[in-house]
């Protein structure tokens, strides 16, 4: 794919990576591994391919200076922003994918792309998905049904159980321990059946 990121952008990309002018950049960098790095980006298929493959050459041929790491991840970025895509990576992954370059192909780095990539929001909606969407799960929690206490494993997709929505996480859990466990009824009521008739 021509146009996608050229030597001359791959050099725009260090510069804003490492806060050095282009001209510095372009003076201090290996001119045959960027080139390379170029030649790679023109055979991708897709922009998901080539935001691999810039990971993966950046990582590989090291052709500036410094700061190489953030370039490769940063190039991804601007690659996959084109194709109406935002990279959300954190540190310990993306370095992880730069030390293990040399043992991994395109197609792999395409799928770890895969987990880390979302469809750009506009701002408002960007803002709401901080409240309300998904979190990344720092390992396996558990919190007691308020209405039984029975234990129930946190999930990805688990409302926030705080601020403004504590009331709506509170009637989800509830719900969902009515479902899983059948302990009581959606809204914390006791079962039918266990009412004593009068
Ligand atoms: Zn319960």
């Amino acid at each position: 794919m021509r146009g996608l990121l050229d030597e001359a952008g791959l050099v725009q990309v260090a510069a804003a990576a490492s806060g050095a002018r282009p001209d510095d950049v372009l003076t201090t960098c290996d001119v045959a591994q960027l080139a390379s790095v170029a030649a790679a980006l023109e055979t991708a298929t897709s922009s998901r391919d080539a935001a691999a493959r810039v990971v993966l050459e950046v990582a590989r041929r090291r052709p500036f200076r410094r700061d190489n790491a953030a370039v490769a991840w940063l190039a991804a970025a601007v690659v996959l922003a084109g194709d109406g895509l935002r990279l959300r990576i954190g540190g310990t992954t993306a370095a992880a994918v730069v030390e293990a370059s040399p043992r991994l192909g395109p197609a792999e780095v395409g799928e770890i792309l895969d987990q880390h990539v979302e469809p750009c929001l506009p701002r408002g909606r960007r803002a709401l998905r901080r409240l309300i969407g998904p979190r990344p799960l720092d390992g396996p929690g558990l919190f007691p049904c308020p209405a039984c206490g029975r234990l129930l494993v946190q999930r990805r997709h688990d409302l926030v159980g705080s601020g403004v929505w504590a009331d709506a996480a509170r009637a989800e859990r509830v719900a969902r321990c009515a479902v899983e466990h059948g302990g009581h009824g959606r809204r914390g009521e006791p079962r039918r059946r266990d009412v004593v008739p009068a």
